[in-house]
């Protein structure tokens, strides 16, 4: 690798670190103890306060608009704005933070160790969509029911998503309380009701949408990628014994919705620029998309290589002090439809997508064991446990246990960069 093209920062922390080296730049909504809710960016272990730099008029042009438009308390005006003027803010934050950067007694003025600062949801979601195109889960779960014939005759022609609830979103670090619900017992015919036995996490790529459109205008998809402002990771939460009682015939409802843990950075679409890549060829014998979901540039560039990862820590582990057990190790690469697929088929019927709409983007599982990102396809539905090095065992989550997601984009001869974490620890019933 060339090290010296890796533009480097004059914070040393982020030279060389995990998640946010001077080419990330993530936006977040942080606050530290007493203080009100504002934007921040990551950059190594530290939190850069915006506002401060503001207060101290350090920005200028485009860059000073977008910067004014971070506050508030929520990013949702700084996603309203024209992809240009957000790029003009990141490249502005690049040069301050940069080696040779101007302003920088006052820019180190403004940093805060990370470890100091709270993290809250980066925008107020006007709506959620939880989408299902990761082929392989789709399969996997397809398998468990159908076993000879596993997707859905609809499946490679449409995006498949169903409307999720806004009001449960939380940031990574909020407890998840197990939900409560309907099932129907092994052997029943009438249902029971109490506290979930399946729980489960969902591995997923939340996409946080920029410039959104106009009732009645579909977003073309040749210009779908503008509208998307950037990423986060997205553990869809799921009581599978609700859902199983549930989900027919209008899909996910109360096992879904009591809570959806997201990462608390976003990380710009320009920063995963150097991570995309050609989507990956069409199987023989699949059909062709239909002419509103094809797009040449959108194929060739449209999908990304992140490596995605999911750990558990167990109440037993964390007191003996074992290291996390890596249940899924997959890539967004299993993407059936890109993002800007998704995008353009949300609102080819006219449906208006706002700024700091969010959508997930499905389980993204690999093909191969070891890859798959949920239990449900771990344990194939609960009849394989897990065994762990603490000697328990596991089909589904336990009271105590926290699920870690991560992410992460390499590359030769660029600088790699990460997501961040999204936790969440699971704690009894009311
Ligand atoms: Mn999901």
């Amino acid at each position: 690798m060339n090290q010296t093209a890796i533009a480097r920062s004059w914070v040393e922390h982020a030279n060389g670190h995990n998640d946010f080296p001077l080419q990330n730049l993530p936006l977040g909504i942080f606050s530290r103890p007493g203080e009100a809710q504002r934007c921040g960016v990551a950059i190594g272990d530290a939190v850069l306060d915006l506002e401060a730099l503001l207060v101290a008029d350090v920005f200028e042009g485009a860059a000073k608009v977008a910067a004014e438009a971070t506050r508030g308390g929520a990013l949702n005006g700084f996603f309203a704005l024209a992809p240009e003027t957000r790029r003009a803010l990141r490249e502005c934050l690049q040069a301050l933070l940069g080696e040779h950067g101007e302003h920088r007694s006052t820019v180190e003025a403004a940093l805060y160790p990370a470890s100091e600062c709270q993290l809250h949801m980066p925008a107020r979601v006007g709506d959620y969509t939880d989408f299902y195109v990761g082929i392989e889960h789709a399969k996997n779960v397809g398998k468990l029911f159908r076993p000879d014939n596993p997707l859905l005759p609809n499946y490679k022609y449409v995006p498949i998503g169903y409307h999720g609830r806004a009001s449960t979103l939380r940031p990574s670090g909020t407890e998840v309380r197990r939900p409560k619900g309907q099932t129907l017992p092994a052997g029943q015919t009438e249902p029971s009701f109490g506290p979930c036995a399946r729980l489960d996490y969902e591995l997923e790529l939340g996409i946080w949408i920029g410039q959104g459109n106009a009732l009645g205008e579909a977003i073309p998809l040749a210009r779908a990628s503008e509208h998307v402002a950037g990423f986060c990771l997205l553990n869809d939460w799921s009581a599978r014994d609700i859902q199983a009682w549930e989900y027919q015939p209008l899909g996910p409802f109360l096992s879904k919705s009591f809570i959806t843990s997201v990462s608390p950075w976003v990380v710009m679409s320009e920063a995963l620029e150097p991570f995309r890549c050609a989507q990956p060829g069409r199987p023989e014998g699949d059909p062709r998309p239909l002419p509103y979901l094809t797009d040449a540039v959108d194929q060739a560039r449209g999908a990304f290589d992140i490596e995605l990862e999911v750990l558990l820590v167990t109440p037993r582990m964390r007191e003996q002090g074992l290291a996390a057990h890596r249940l899924t190790l997959s890539n967004t690469r299993s993407m059936y439809w890109t993002v800007a697929q998704m995008v353009a088929h949300h609102s080819v019927n006219g449906c208006q997508l706002q700024p700091g709409d969010l959508f997930g983007s499905g389980t993204l599982s690999g093909a191969q064991p070891g890859a798959f990102g949920s239990l449900l396809e771990i344990t194939e539905g609960g009849k394989q446990p897990i065994e762990l090095a603490s000697g328990e065992v596991r089909t589904f989550l336990e009271d105590g246990d926290e699920i870690i997601l991560r992410a992460r984009c390499t590359r030769e001869g660029v600088a790699s960069i990460g997501f961040g974490e999204c936790r969440g620890t699971v704690i009894a019933a009311n």
